[in-house]
């Protein structure tokens, strides 16, 4: 029996850095009636306020939400009428120089070095830093061309491990490679949302859009064994979502 429900985000809840759509955000909203939800992703707490905690309709119960920005190493909840941190992991400022040199360097070797750029391509979320090909504010439809199949960040993830050792490096939304220390991935984040909440990690079902080798929503089933389900694109995931509240209801 599934207790909880945990997404992640970008390319399975809403498109990449894009608000949860009003009837993915209903969606959620009835899962909510039936389970704990979790949304497990890459980005910052800003980012989960914009894309997912705002946009949820008033009948949502948010006190049954747990949102785990950069990859799991902050946990928010809801209690008495807010949102707020029960523990955030932060980067030390030397590993981050270390990380941002390192992408700096692999985009020359790799020759990746992409042509345009929107905005700044590295981004500090204190406990990850996330690295954006195209720049943090690059268009959705030049997004999608750069890079679909993940081949280029295959090479550039390939080339990063050799410069970093020690840490985990995973490709996330649609041009992005995610850095945080070793051990830090979404399985890492679920077992201390199992710790947090109480739920078993058997009770646990994750749903994501990159569980596959390399992906960064593979670590969830590669690590913990949990049971997934795989989706191409938020219409695909409220499809399951509409069989998980069926089911559970
Ligand atoms: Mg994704």
């Amino acid at each position: 029996m599934k207790k909880l429900v945990a997404f992640d985000l970008d390319g399975t809840l809403a498109e990449s850095k894009q608000p949860l759509k009003d009837d993915m955000a209903e969606s959620i909203a009835d899962l909510l009636t039936v389970a704990d939800v979790c949304v497990i992703s890459g980005g910052d707490w800003p980012q989960f306020e914009k894309q997912v905690a705002s946009r949820l309709p008033a009948r949502a119960n948010l006190e049954r939400l747990w949102l785990m920005p950069t990859t799991g190493t902050k946990l928010y909840t809801y209690r008495d009428g807010k949102w707020g941190a029960v523990y955030a992991e932060l980067f030390s400022d030397e590993e981050r120089k270390t990380i941002i040199d390192a992408f700096n360097a692999s985009l020359e070797a790799t020759g990746f070095k992409p042509e345009q750029t929107w905005g700044d391509l590295v981004e500090d979320r204190g406990s990850q830093v996330t690295f954006s090909a195209l720049g943090q504010q690059a268009p959705v439809a030049e997004k999608e061309h750069w890079d679909p199949d993940f081949a280029k960040r295959r090479i550039i993830q390939a080339d990063l491990k050799t410069r970093l050792p020690g840490l985990a490096i995973n490709m996330g939304g649609a041009t992005s490679i995610d850095i945080t220390r070793e051990g830090v991935d979404k399985a890492y984040g679920l077992e201390q949302l199992s710790k947090h909440s109480s739920f078993e990690l058997a009770s646990f079902l994750f749903i994501g859009d990159a569980i596959f080798p390399g992906g960064n929503d593979y670590p969830p089933k590669e690590k913990l064994g949990l049971d997934c389900v795989k989706v191409r694109d938020p219409g695909d995931t409220i499809n399951v979502i509409a069989a998980i509240v069926a089911c559970q209801k």
